[in-house]
């Protein structure tokens, strides 16, 4: 009996399978399959954004009470100068808070961390926070029409300490690898006012549309996510045309479909990723920081392009998210790495004067053997430890933060300079980052453009400048456009500068001539020369 069912079962899967063929189902398997992955990726990515967002607007919630019930704890409820003094530093070393303030019972500031004095600002919504008893969340417009959540802590006497944040930080603000850029994202408080949405609320019939809504549970807020299928099919284009010929194949070899993982596609970006890194297309471009008042050269801050065979140059927002999830951006940076030693080695090695940053992502310091891996990287290269700078952003959180700090340390025992990039933008906070010990802050772009025409933006980089003079730390302003820019960060005392109004990044036979050629200005005694007109392009 079992032989027969065996030999029954043989035959029969023989003539299923050319049936099958002959029919030409493998193909209608194959759409089958895509779709269903379609369908699984779709609504996977949906629901993660979904908890993206809620997990976001929840951490700024949590920040903006911490910060307010400690300052309610330090008994700030009136608008003495002590009072203002410490809501100013809150703001500092807070990012996300735009204003502190004690607000009276018809809603009126009282006093802010601007000083005394009212403002004005219409008040769109306002609710209970869920889950925090003293708390409400209102949405406001300020005088100059930004839309904030502002938190207020009811205290005494009917006055109550409240704390401004765009609503736009309580958006997911960047894309994560692979996640859908065109999906659509609603936030709105536990009574249903909006906070903010991203995108265009797709007008598909719902059939088309992968949807997913998340509560939190913590503060109530509401998340809504919706992505048009039509997206999803759309990124998987190029998978139906290597299924149809993969399908081919199959026919002819009477293969099985298990040989069909999205990982082998050619389509898979690790895999290309991976082939790039070992075909050399990730090459390093090499933006100059001058000194501002001597007008030397004083380094170049390293930063990736992926040159393609064709000739286009990715830039590295596009690659560097997913070679961090990837874990491929450790190879990538080493790599890099080498490439500066091979070709700027030489000219950089006998100038100790210059530095050369490279951007280190985060997750690489949470792992000790990165020190010999540096100090062996550099070894054989005539740049020296000490010319090197690692940058590691602000915006990066700091999984483990001990690790961090010792990893640093070592590094620094080998006479490697760390400095936290994108200062004032991250969510860390500056003063938890300091903990650190790194010897150099890179003021973000964004306080740069302000600067002269924000008083507040002005004050912060002011106080920066100080506290990094007080710890014997340098810094560097980024990205600055223009001399007036250039000439309102000498008068803050900032000596060190980077940004268009110098060069954009150089490719580095661009980079080695001005180096060699700022030799020879050093030598003639020029006072600030124009950079601009030396190189003005970012060109492969
Ligand atoms: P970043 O470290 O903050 O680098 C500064 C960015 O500002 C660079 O963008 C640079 O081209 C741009 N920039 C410089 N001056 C100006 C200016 O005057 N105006 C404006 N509008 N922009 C200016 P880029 O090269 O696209 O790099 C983007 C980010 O990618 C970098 O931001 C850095 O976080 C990351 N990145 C670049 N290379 C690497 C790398 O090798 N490893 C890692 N982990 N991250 C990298
Ligand atoms: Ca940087
Ligand atoms: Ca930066």
């Amino acid at each position: 009996m079992g032989s027969f069912v065996r030999g029954f079962t043989r035959q029969n899967i023989i003539a299923i399978a050319v049936g099958v063929l002959v029919a030409g189902a493998p193909l209608v398997a194959f759409n089958f399959w895509l779709s269903g992955v379609i369908d699984r990726q779709g609504q996977e990515e949906t629901i993660g954004t979904a908890m993206r967002a809620v997990a976001l607007a929840e951490q700024r919630a949590v920040q903006v009470v911490h910060v307010l019930d400690k300052l309610a704890a330090r008994g700030v409820d009136q608008c003495g100068p002590d009072a203002i003094g410490i809501m100013q530093r809150a703001v500092f070393v807070t990012p996300p808070i735009k204003e502190i303030g004690v607000v009276g019972p018809q809603h009126q500031t009282l006093c802010s961390n601007r000083g005394s004095g009212s403002r004005d600002q219409r008040v769109i919504s306002s609710e209970l926070l869920t889950g925090t008893n003293p708390y409400s969340l209102d949405i406001v417009e300020t005088e100059d029409g930004q839309h904030m959540v502002e938190l207020r802590r009811a205290g005494d006497n009917g006055r109550a300490l409240a704390a401004l944040v765009p609503t736009s930080l309580f958006l997911p603000q960047v894309m994560r690898p692979g996640e859908l850029s065109s999906a659509y994202v609603l936030v709105e408080t536990g009574e249903g006012a909006t906070i903010g949405e991203i995108g265009e609320r797709p007008n598909e019939h719902y059939d088309n549309l992968f949807i997913a809504t998340q509560r939190s549970s913590k503060f109530g807020f509401n998340v809504s996510v919706m992505t048009p299928r039509g997206q999803i099919m759309a990124g998987q284009g190029d998978l139906k045309w290597i299924g149809l010929l993969i399908t081919g194949l199959i026919v002819a070899a009477l293969a099985g479909f298990s040989v069909l993982t999205p990982r082998r596609s050619p389509n898979n970006p690790v895999a290309e990723m991976e082939r790039a890194l070992a075909a050399g297309q990730f090459v390093p471009y090499y933006q100059p920081i001058v000194d501002i008042r001597s007008g030397q050269l004083r380094g170049a801050e390293v930063l990736v392009r992926w040159r393609k065979p064709d000739g286009t140059l990715v830039p590295p927002g596009v690659f560097i998210p997913l070679a961090e999830t990837s874990g491929m951006i450790r190879p990538m940076t080493f790599d890099l790495m080498r490439r500066v030693c091979a070709e700027a080695g030489q000219v950089v090695g006998s100038r100790p004067a210059l530095k050369i940053s490279f951007n280190f992502a985060g997750m690489l310091f949470s792992d000790e053997t990165i020190v010999k891996d540096v100090r062996d990287t550099f070894a054989a290269s005539p740049i020296r430890l000490s010319q090197v700078v690692l940058e590691v952003t602000e915006r990066d959180p700091i999984q483990n933060f001990t690790l961090t700090r010792q990893v640093i340390a070592a590094l620094q025992d080998l006479g490697v300079r760390i400095a936290i990039d994108d200062v004032g933008t991250g969510h860390s906070g500056l003063s938890y980052m300091l903990k650190l010990g790194v010897d150099i802050i890179k003021i973000d772009k964004m306080f740069v453009d302000a600067i002269g025409t924000d008083r507040n933006s002005t004050t912060i980089v002011e106080t920066l400048v100080d506290l990094a003079h007080n710890m014997r730390m340098d810094v560097v302003a980024e990205g600055v456009e223009t001399f007036e820019q250039v000439v309102h960060l000498r008068d803050l005392g900032i000596r060190s500068a980077q940004g268009y109004v110098f060069a954009p990044p150089l490719p580095g036979s661009a980079f080695l001539e001005l180096v060699e050629a700022m030799d020879s200005l050093g030598a003639m005694g020029g006072e600030m020369p124009a950079l601009t007109t030396a190189v003005t392009t970012e060109a492969a």
